[in-house]
This record gives structure tokens, sequence and C-alpha cells, in this order.
């Protein structure tokens, strides 16, 4: 059934470092394979299910008919994004790899069914969004009038998920019936699109075309799609048809000339993986193109060391900012307003994994592992149906993980993810592979994980705990001979998790200890243990990484995490959530660094997870200090008991704990925001319907660009008329208002205070009128602009904005005074 690559010894000199597949590595431990079968019995099946009910096959279906190769009831093609087709690709992709650990009869027909309709969806030429053959108007701000019209329509996108898919199900199955649709489709995009007279000179819009063709090429070994690969990376940036140079997809200048990571967090990881990926096999191919390849590593280094040293969350995620869904300024690294999307995570992770690849260096498995264990598992819940989008380092109990998401991106893509972690445990170095050991083969042992591994002619055999325990055996149960075992000495033993200074450790690891046949070894601390002897059958070597825990601090660049500590022990990063503690609140405890903390397993806690338990000080809303006792559970355990205040970044001092503030008018008001812009001045005549977060959680904002705490913000409106309003449910007396005006830069558009504003009251009969004598409606930044006007009684209060001209604003805080 399985096709999996088989590693050879006598694979001779290769440049790259190669992946031992997650076919050739199974686990049986007690932390991945639990939540791989989950994976595999709950998560695929229910994203099957999401697909089905939310119209994303009756969209194929309808392109199918559209085509004239099917009959459908179904009449309008469903959803809202041009990329919806990219969901069941990405579901079929996770069940491919479930399907390759363990088949599955049924599983296997399903794909076939959901696989024989994709194809009839696909024009003849090979073309196939299904929005665009379904010519759906009401998405036609995604994709016009026409195919391959504009950047953003997200056509290569889907072809990218499309390809990436099909090479899954190939690998898994051995079935071609997926891959000639992808094969059909990439030829039509290599056609399309590249530098010569005819084709198209556009990059991919949102990145992920450039792996997918790199997957495409290592199959069949058809230099085409190497080559479209590359175009659309040598093409970044450089505008060549005329679109506008863009930071949110990284298409703000050539890769060659780029130094900062930028934009939206998805598509920089995307892409720099694809561009890992070129550079990597254009450096097999040896002479210009060699070249070429080593300067596109270079490159991707420098961009590198901005985000692990700058702009890296401590739970391996990227991407602080909701709006844009992407980077903000370097040390913008604020824990309740973080976005750390869970595909984010899993970018970084394929970036990093190909930045190992090719280096052999251990720093990118540094990244890979804190993503893993924090970021991307805290994406899932342990029941393996719902998903967190974003996932904050902070809440107030407002975050709550969704069976499904109208764009669906994280769901799929998770699914798809968990199902390959065994993939990431093992690589292998040739001789004379980038990071090898000199002229030895070489196996890495890159994660800790229990379970077997084949590799080469060799059969491993891991036996450990971890990531709940730090003695691990690696034992050589079949073959042998002489090569190098690399064993991997994670971050978290070292000064600093990442080796710069954007988090260091407070304490000092203690030793760790290696022993080969009960023969105690010395090295050094380095990046990794090397050990190189004439292996043979019985062989172990014994591993002990000292599990302490361990405090970590933030550079005091990071604002929002000054006075503040984060606890990890091991891989795993840990949080404080409501239910653990006494009095079932978090922000208003601080841990004194000098405080004793147990780590011990609670089996019968969120599915057996270590915890940490310790003494706390709990600073009273009276201004007294008492001793209380904290526990700490797993931050990629949150949210799995009910929505509740939960906190990475711990209070260290007394200054940098949090009081939970007493009611006031404002935050007793249910909060709106109107959806569209109003298009005259009669605000009673605009719909008020949507929820606006942020503005009455009484969190003192420091200045008007503190996005640190919660805020309303209009985002994509430019110059419109915008408003937010209060509504209680019984009449107020109000007299006074107390407005602090948002305003940043931002790459997706500025957030300016707005040029003028008007407050309105809500009148018995419904409507809304002006406030008299007013105080003029003030627009200082950094402050708030009070306005007192005539008393009045009412239900409702509204702030109608009249943004600048071209700019975007919003509102940080509103107070409302009797
Ligand atoms: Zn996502």
């Amino acid at each position: 059934m399985l096709t999996a690559v088989v590693l050879l010894w006598t694979a001779g000199a290769s440049a790259q470092i190669k992946e031992v597949p997650f076919t050739q590595v199974h686990l049986n431990d007690g932390f991945w394979a639990p939540r791989i079968e989950v994976n595999r019995t709950v998560s695929i099946p229910s994203a099957f299910r999401e697909c089905e009910k939310s119209g994303r096959f009756d969209n194929f279906a309808l392109a199918a008919q559209n085509n004239g190769n099917y009959k459908t009831d179904v009449k309008e093609h469903q959803g809202d994004f041009s990329f919806d087709d990219t969901d069941p690709y990405k579901v079929i992709e996770g069940a491919s790899y479930a399907l390759a650990v363990k088949y599955d009869k049924q599983l296997d027909h399903y794909l076939d069914s959901v696989i024989n309709l994709i194809a009839l969806a696909q024009e003849p030429d090979g073309y196939l969004t299904t929005c665009v053959t379904n010519k759906c108007t009401r998405l036609s701000g995604w994709w016009g009038t026409h195919r391959w019209e504009k950047i953003n329509s997200h056509e290569l996108y889907n072809s990218g998920h499309l390809i990436e898919s099909a090479v899954a199900h190939y690998r898994a199955t051995g079935k071609k019936n997926f891959l000639n649709v992808a094969i059909k489709n990439a030829d039509l995009v290599c056609k399309t699109f590249g530098p010569n007279e005819g084709q198209i000179h556009r990059p991919g819009g949102h990145p992920i075309i450039e792996m997918a063709l790199c997957k495409l090429y290592k199959v069949t070994g058809d230099k085409r799609y190497l080559e479209g690969a590359k175009y659309f990376v040598d093409e970044t940036g450089r505008c060549t048809d005329g679109h506008a140079p863009s930071m949110y997809s990284q298409d703000h200048k050539p890769i060659l000339q780029q130094d900062e990571i930028v934009g939206h967090a998805v598509r920089a990881g995307y892409l720099y993986s694809g561009v890992a990926d070129v550079a990597a096999l254009l450096k097999v191919e040896g002479g210009k193109l060699k070249v070429e390849g080593e300067k596109y590593q270079e490159a991707l280094e420098r961009i590198w060391q901005n985000m692990s040293s700058k702009k890296l969350f401590i739970t391996g995620g990227i991407g602080s900012r909701a709006q844009g869904e992407g980077f903000g300024p370097n040390y913008e690294l604020n824990s309740h307003t973080a976005y750390c999307e869970t595909c984010a995570a899993i970018a970084n992770v394929y970036w990093n994994y190909r930045m190992f690849l090719a280096t052999g260096e251990s720093k990118y498995m540094d990244v890979v592992e804190r993503a893993l264990y924090n970021n991307v598992l805290s994406g899932v819940s342990l029941s393996g149906d719902k998903f967190f989008y974003d996932n904050p380092l902070e809440s107030d109990g407002e975050h709550d993980r969704q069976r499904w998401f109208g764009c669906a991106c994280c769901p799929g893509n998770v699914t798809r993810f968990i199902a390959s972690v065994p993939g990431y445990v093992y690589a292998y170095g040739a001789n004379g592979a980038y990071g090898a050991y000199g002229n030895m083969p070489t196996i890495y042992v890159n994660l800790y994980a229990q379970g077997t591994a084949k590799i080469g002619n060799m059969e491993l055999e891991q036996i450990t705990q971890y990531p709940w325990d730090g003695k691990i055996q690696i034992k050589v149960v079949k073959g042998g001979g002489k090569f190098a075992i690399k064993l991997r000495l994670p971050g978290w033993l070292k000064a600093s998790p990442l080796g710069n200074n954007l988090y260091t450790y407070l304490d000092k690891a203690s030793n760790y200890s290696i022993s080969v046949n009960g023969q105690q070894l010395y090295p050094e601390l380095h990046d990794y243990i090397t050990i190189n002897r004439k292996w043979k059958k019985g062989d172990v070597i014994e591993l002990n990484l000292p599990m302490d825990v361990r405090r970590i601090v933030a550079n005091d660049n990071a604002e929002d995490l000054r006075g503040k500590v984060a606890l990890e022990r091991g891989p795993v990063v840990f949080c404080l959530e409501g239910s653990d503690q006494q009095d079932g609140t978090v922000f208003n405890k601080y841990i004194l660094n000098a405080a004793a903390i147990d780590a011990h397993f609670e089996k019968d806690l969120l599915g057996g997870v270590v915890v940490l338990d310790g003494k706390a000080k709990l600073v009273e809303p009276s201004g007294d200090i008492n001793d209380t006792r904290f526990r700490a559970i797993p931050y990629s355990t949150w949210n799995n008991r009910k929505p509740q205040q939960m906190e990475v970044w711990i209070a260290a001092t007394p200054m940098a704990t949090r009081q939970t503030p007493p009611t006031t008018l404002a935050s007793q008001a249910q909060t709106f925001s109107n959806r569209g812009p109003i298009q005259n001045d009669a605000p009673e005549t605009a719909p008020v319907d949507s929820w606006a977060g942020g503005v009455n959680d009484q969190w003192e904002p420091k200045r008007s660009s503190d996005t640190s705490k919660p805020y309303h913000y209009w985002w994509l409106k430019r110059g419109t008329q915008e408003s937010i309003s209060y509504k209680w449910k019984e009449s107020q007396q109000v007299k006074n208002v107390q407005v602090y005006w948002l305003d940043f830069d931002h790459y997706d558009g500025d957030f300016r205070v707005p040029a003028s504003w008007v407050l309105y009251y809500e009148t018995e009969d419904g409507t809304w009128r002006e406030v008299e004598d007013h105080e003029p409606y003030t627009v200082r930044k950094d402050c708030y602009n009070s306005v007192s006007f005539k008393p009045v009684k009412t239900k409702g209060l509204k702030i109608v904005a009249k943004l600048q001209k071209g700019l975007s604003g919003g509102v940080l805080e509103w107070k409302v005074n009797e």
C-alpha cells in the first residue's frame, strides 16, 4: 500500500539533510499518540462533516455541473471566501496521512468519491477554483470578472493546497487519481505564469504554490514545476505587471532585499518555506543556480534572525495583530491581543523545519519544538472537535474554541498537521550533507517521543515519557553500521530559549547526562551531542535531560511583558487558568522569583498533564497583600473546561498585577458597531448590528497606540462615517463621556483619530438626537477626550465619527459619567 520513499545508505552526496517521513516513524507514547488518534477518529471526520454542512462539496458539484459533467440540485455557490475550496483539500491531506499510518477501507473509498467530484469540477484545461467556474458574483470582490484577474483572488492558493493534498494522497495510497488532477492544474499554472511574453508576471498573492510546486517536482521529477516555483519566488516584490507593492503579502520588495518579517503571518511562513525549498533545490542544481540558492538562503537567515529575536512569542506563535492577521513592529509581543493564528504557528513549523534541513542547525528545531508543543496544540481542543483561530497568551474569558469558522483555514490545517507530526522526529544526512557529521551518514534525533523508526537499514526505538519526563532511551533494534547519531540538546536547557536576548532564563539549568551501553560520555553543551561509532543491534543510548521548572523573562523592549515571568518545563510553556486557582482569578496574583515550584503529574486532569504548584501572593482590591497558592497547567490545554481568565506571562511584582475593576455605567452597557458606512448624517437610519469589544473593559490605555489592551477598530474603512454605541436595559442619567481614540501606524491601513465626531442619545421613542449644550468634541491623541453636556436620561449613547480622508480609526476606551 505504502509508497513512502525508503532512504538508502548509498544515497551518496546530497546538499540537503533529508526528512524521515512520518510513514516510517510510529509513535506509541502517552503524549502525541492519543492526540494523533483523536485527530484520526474525531477531527478528520468532523472536519469532513463541516465541509459537507457548509456547502464546500456542493461548490464542487455545482462546478462539475457547469462543466457539463454532473447533475446536482445545488443552485447556488456557498461560503464567503474564494479559498473555501482549500478546506476539503486540507482535510483530504490529513486523512491521507491518517490512512498511511492506519489503513481504513471506508475512509479510502470516501476519499475516492470526494476526489472524483473534485476531478469533475476541474475545467478541461486544468483550471480549478469553484467560485470562478460557478461565476459567483457575490464573491466577485475576490476574483473579479474572469480568471487570474486579481492578485489576491487566492486562485494560486487554491492550486497550492490542491497540489499539497494530492501529493500526500499519492504518497499515502500510491493512487494517481488525485495527483493527476493536481498535475493538470499545475501544468496550467506553469503555462500561465512566468517571465516570458504572453505569460502573467505576478507572484502567488497568498503563497503556498511555491512549496507545492517543489513537492510536485520531487514526486514527478518534472523540472517545469521547480522552474515555476522559482519564478514565483523571483517575482515576489518586483511588481512587474504594475500592481502596487504590498507589505501585507511580503510583496513590498524582492526577497533578496528583505531583512524584516512583516505582513500577514501565514503568508510570510508559507512564502519563506517555499523560498527555502527553492533554495535547497537550486543548491543541488549546482553552478549559477547554486549561487542563487545560497543567496536566497542568506536572505532567509536575515529574516529569520529578525523573527526569532524580535517577533516570536514564547509559545512559538507569530503575528501580533488581528488587523491584517500579521506582524507589528519589533518587540510587539502583547499577550492579550496576540493574534498567533494556528495556521501561522504551523507555517512557522514548516519554515523552520526547512531551515533545519538546509543547514543542520538545531536552533531551527528549537522553534519547531516550541511551536509544536504550545501554539499548534493550543489550536485544537483535547476532544479534537473544537478549534482556536487566534491563540492569545492572555484572556479575560472572551476566548472560546469553535467547531468551525466561516473562514475555516485553521481547523483543516491543524487536522492535516497533527497527522504528520511523527515526520519531525528524525532526519537523515548522507555523506557531505550540510550539517552532517564529516563523511559519516548521520541520523538526527530532533524530537523526543516514544516510538519506533525505520531509517535506512536501521530500526531505532525510543522509550521515554517526554515531555513530562526527561529520561530518554534510544535502542538499536535492527541493523547497524558505522555512522553518527546526533541528539538534539534543546534550547530550553540553555541560558536563553532561542540563543538571543529576546527571552532569557532567570536560573541555570541542571546538568544533563548521556551514556552509551552504560558508559558515561562527557560532551560539551553544543547544539547536538554527536556519537560516532559502529552501531550494532542492542546498543542503548541513555539521555537524561533535566526537567527543571524554568522562569523566563522577556527583553525589556517588550513593554507588555515587563515585570512578568513565564514558566516552562522542558518544551512545555505553562499558564494560569481560573479553574485551578483558589479564587478562580489569575491577574491579581504574583509569583516571587524565589518561590519554590513543585511539578507533578496529574493523571485525571486534562487527559493527564504535569502541573506546577507553588506559593503566590494575592493583591486584594484594598491593596493588602496575602499569601495564596497557584497552579499552572500546560498552555496547550487551556480552555478545555470553560471560558475563563488565563495568562502565560505572570506578574512577578505587585505592580504587574491587575485587579478586576468595579462595574461602571460603561462596563454594564452592551456595545455595538455599525456594519457598514452610514450614508448620511442621520445615525438613526443606520443598522446597529455587530458587537464591538474592548471599549468598556476599563483597561486604561497608556497611549493612543496602546494595542496591548482590547480595542475596537474600523478595519478596511477609510474616510467613512462610523459609529459605536452603548445600550442599557434601564434608562441611565448621563452628563459626560470620555473617549480615548486609537491612533497607530499599520501596513494594512493607518488608524488615526477621526476628523470629527458627534454624540447622540436615544430618545424615549427610539430615535437618536444629539446631546445639547455640549463642550467641543475634541480629537486629541494619547488622552481621554472629555465632553460634558446637558444631562439626559437615556437607554443608549452613540458616537458617530467621521474618519479622516483615506484613513481608518477606532476607539480604545469609552467612559460614561452621570
Ligand atoms: Zn488559519
